[in-house]
């Protein structure tokens, strides 16, 4: 009989790094992460978590283009909407991984929302592909978050926070900025990112 050892928690940390890097190649391949835009990260044990460090080009990642916040001895500053990722993996105890990238769709559909200081809502009519959220009883489609694009990246993480239990979708979107989802896994929140961007594709054609 073979036993297999559990992996140590450096050890799954590097498997989790390895799948964001491969995340960003494909977020890059799409054109959904251009310049140094967008933010990749997946939970580690608790509240820990590892996201891409700023100022790094998503399709271009290395293993070392990561931090843990919080950890001694970083060295890489980490992504300047890394507030935002904390809020979800702290209200969130299903979210594993949180992908946000400045796709087309994302950014165009959310300007189909009025410009306020306050939360609004973006309605996806009832499409097949809502689905691809895990959510089945869609018959009159969802209403998606549209969180203003503050300055202070961190107003709009309180913003979210009180807000996440009462989420139709493992999503929402920033005004004129991108969207965010995540999922039990890297690639669940890359299947979700499919989803969130073809939702809103549809939106703005059926405007
Ligand atoms: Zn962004």
């Amino acid at each position: 009989m073979t036993t297999q050892a559990t992996p140590t928690a450096a050890e799954r940390e590097q498997v989790l790094r390895l799948e964001l890097v491969k995340a960003g190649r494909e977020l890059d391949r799409r054109g959904w992460v251009m310049g140094t835009s967008g933010n990749l990260s997946a939970r580690l044990d608790g509240p820990e978590f590892v996201i891409t460090a700023s100022g790094r080009h998503k399709g271009r990642l290395t293993v070392d283009d990561f931090v843990v916040p919080g950890r001694a001895g970083e060295r890489n500053r980490p992504s300047a909407e890394t507030s935002i990722h904390e809020a979800i993996y702290r209200s969130v105890p299903a979210a594993q991984a949180i992908l946000h990238a400045h796709t087309v769709a994302t950014t165009a559909a959310s300007l189909l929302t009025p410009k306020r200081p306050d939360p609004a809502v973006l309605d996806i009519p009832d499409l097949e592909m809502i689905k691809g959220f895990d959510v089945w009883d869609a018959e009159d489609g969802i209403s998606l978050l549209v969180l203003p694009n503050f300055p202070d990246v961190s107003a709009i993480a309180r913003m979210l926070e009180p807000m996440l239990a009462d989420l139709e979708a493992p999503t929402f979107l920033i005004y004129g900025h991108g969207g965010t989802v995540w999922g039990r896994s890297v690639e669940e929140a890359q299947n979700r990112l499919e989803v969130l961007d073809f939702l809103c594709d549809v939106a703005l054609r059926a405007m």
